[in-house]
């Protein structure tokens, strides 16, 4: 079945954007892009659909989410990060299964509604996995693993390499692939990091990090101090067990044990200094940004331009509802751009370009999945969005990147496309109940307040 889509831009981000463009989708792969007119005349067969005065641009690329936590919007507000994280550690225990997979689809559907098609989801549960092949969604679940005790860390990476295999039999055949993800320094003994780094190493896996995210991990790592060497440790259990300081920062408490050696998405990455940036450059760690959770929690802003000088492959996360509480994929875009112009007192050139394309073909290029996804180009999936661009605030429309960075919500998604397969359309997602998802979550919202 061949879709022959147009609107007032077409924006490919490979290359310039067409004006009073289409784009033609095969099945699950775009074959063209040019002007309307002419790809009409070459596809008479395509059911054509005009969407006006819209954006037509490649799916979001949403580097780092929690799907699981979306119930715990709203609960913990307002905390600095360390309290914020033992106040969930405590409220996660009050959840079945049943509660994490209500709440990981609600997180999934509304990755779809925002323009979502591409996630890299750290979760130590099966319900994520789950939820994004439900929802169509492409992309990465990392099976995440957390354990300071060195004792018992054996029977981590056992359990890990069981649940691993189980969950590659479940995204067989899907657009999902597994990965392995330490849950961060503050949460991973030495032997944790070096036998993941080991396993993921003969195993070919891909590996995700919360890495250099807060001061207090910071200065945990370092100089063993911080509020993450009290309640937090005592909230994971962890809080009879010594911790000797490393001395160095997250980043070499990492590299020092091979970790870098490997396929890494680092999410975060804000404390780092110039010799960091240029260890994680020179190792080809990939960065996910996640502007908006990192001001929510007060964890600084990372140091996007450095990175980019670096040469670094870097894209845009959303974390989760928990953190910063909407998957509103624009929020992240517009955000990031404007605390960089207040932390670097500066305007980059073309920076709400730059801004598109870290969302989309630099996200693509962080998970390796540019050959397929992350912009818009014929051979490629067809993972497309449709952005309504017709509200009074966003005439007149001069430039489209600037009007999706400046003036655009998730609100304006039209149309959720994945591999050809739609995803979301003008407020409903195919075969599913979104009032139901929604009720489901709404007990689970109770057990959590
Ligand atoms: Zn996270």
């Amino acid at each position: 079945m061949q879709h022959l889509f147009s609107a007032k831009w077409i924006l490919p981000v490979g290359a310039p954007p067409i004006k009073e463009g289409a784009i033609v989708v095969d099945d699950s792969k775009i074959v063209a892009l040019g002007e309307t007119d002419d790809l009409a005349a070459r596809y008479p067969q395509a059911e054509c659909r005009d969407f006006g005065r819209s954006i037509i641009m490649p799916g979001f690329v949403d580097l780092h989410t929690h799907l699981e936590y979306t119930a715990f919007r709203g609960v913990c507000d307002d905390l600095p990060y360390t309290q914020w994280k033992i106040q969930q550690i405590h409220k996660s225990r009050a959840l079945d299964e049943a509660d994490w997979l209500a709440s990981a689809r609600l997180g999934a559907m509304e990755a779809a509604q925002s323009g979502i098609t591409t996630i890299a989801d750290i979760s130590p549960r099966s319900a994520n996995l789950r939820a994004a092949i439900e929802f169509g969604l492409r992309g990465f679940v990392f099976y995440e693993m957390a354990e300071m005790d060195r004792n018992k860390v054996d029977s981590v990476i056992a359990e890990g390499q069981r649940s691993v295999a189980e969950w590659q039999e479940t995204a067989h055949g899907h657009k999902i692939e597994i990965g392995i993800a330490p849950m961060g320094p503050q949460a991973a003994c030495p032997p944790l990091i070096k036998q993941s780094a080991d396993w993921a190493r003969r195993d070919g896996l891909k590996i995700s990090t919360h890495l250099a995210g807060s001061k207090d991990e910071y200065d945990f790592i370092k100089h063993g101090s911080s509020e993450l060497a009290g309640s937090y440790r005592d909230a994971m259990g962890w809080g009879h067990l010594l911790w000797q300081p490393m001395g160095v920062s997250p980043v070499r408490y990492l590299l020092q044990w091979g970790f870098f050696d490997n396929d890494v998405l680092a999410v975060h990455c804000v404390h780092v200094d110039e010799d960091e940036i240029y260890i994680l450059a020179e190792h080809d760690v990939a960065v996910a940004h996640c502007p908006k959770c990192s001001a929510k929690l007060g964890m600084g802003t990372a140091p996007l331009r450095e990175f980019e000088r670096a040469g670094m492959r870097v894209g845009l996360g959303t974390d989760s509802p928990a953190s910063q509480n909407m998957m509103d994929y624009f929020d992240e875009m517009r955000i990031g751009l404007l605390f960089q112009r207040g932390k670097n007192q500066t305007i980059a050139n073309a920076e709400a370009e730059a801004f598109v394309r870290m969302a989309t073909l630099g996200g693509a290029k962080a998970l390796g999945l540019e050959d397929v996804t992350g912009s818009l180009e014929p051979g490629k999936d067809a993972d497309l969005v449709v952005v309504d661009m017709t509200r009074s605030h966003q005439r007149p429309l001069l430039d489209p990147y600037s009007a999706l960075v400046y003036t655009a919500n998730q609100e304006n998604i039209i149309l959720t496309m994945g591999s050809g397969k739609i995803l979301y359309d003008s407020g409903s997602i195919p075969d599913i109940d979104d009032e139901s998802v929604i009720a489901q979550v709404e007990p689970v919202q109770m057990k959590l307040r």
